[in-house]
């Protein structure tokens, strides 16, 4: 299969999940993850109607957005974040799924070139996964929303998580289920958010089906990574 093929394949996975979950026609986002894959993988998907690209290693986004500069790329940041890259990040992505502490948010909104659009933020919660040391705990989320809502430059948009690997279908949906909880709380609370960032190939439809708008996939367009 080529990529743009399984760009095909992914939609209409996303077109069925809305339909079989009632979620509105062209409510959830591809968020193609071309991390470890090369530019030519990127101009191929590119070549297949993609503009939504995320990636994990800072370094490597700031290469392949200079490579692929004029493409209209927007890129989405969703990997670890050290304070010492915030500035190279705060430079190139229009989003940043993995915010979980002030400072880091604080350092994007300082280090944010001046006349470029507000950063959208997501915040990473952990959920169900003691493994994973990213991302705020569920009791700090509110203090945190309510720190970053407040920076300059930035626009928090939602929450993104990663849930520990999980085969059945009825137990990712509920960790995702958690996630959206925590969502409706915030919005309650006065936050204007929108988006959830949920899901990648191996439980995109749980996501979906729990309010996922954007989903996270990279090894069922790009191939394994090596
Ligand atoms: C690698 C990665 C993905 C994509 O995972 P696949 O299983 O290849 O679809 C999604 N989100 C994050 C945060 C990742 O690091």
């Amino acid at each position: 299969m080529t990529i743009r093929e399984n760009l095909l394949t992914i939609g209409e996975r996303i077109r069925t999940a809305e339909q079989r979950f009632q979620r509105p026609a062209g409510s959830v986002q591809l968020l193609a993850v071309s991390k470890m894959h090369p530019a030519s993988a990127i101009r191929q998907a590119l070549a297949g109607g993609q503009i939504l690209f995320g990636e994990n290693y800072v370094q490597e986004m700031v290469e392949k957005a200079h490579e692929l500069l004029g493409y209209g790329i927007e890129w989405h940041f969703i990997g670890p974040i050290q304070s010492n890259k915030t500035r190279q990040i705060a430079a190139t992505a229009r989003w940043v799924h993995s915010v979980d502490r002030f400072k880091i948010a604080q350092r994007l909104s300082e280090q944010k070139p001046d006349n470029t659009p507000d950063i959208n933020l997501c915040l990473q919660v952990n959920i169900s996964n003691e493994n994973n040391k990213s991302g705020v705990a569920p009791h700090e989320l509110a203090e945190l929303a309510e720190q970053v809502a407040a920076l300059p430059g930035l626009r928090l948009r939602g929450l993104m998580a990663i849930p520990a690997p999980e085969h059945d279908f009825g137990r990712q949906r509920a960790v995702f289920a958690q996630v959206r909880e925590l969502q409706e709380q915030l919005i309650t609370q006065g936050f204007a958010l929108d988006t959830l960032s949920m899901g990648m190939t191996d439980d995109m439809e749980a996501a979906i089906a729990e309010g996922a708008t954007l989903v996270r996939i990279g090894t069922a367009i790009f191939g394994t990574r090596h």
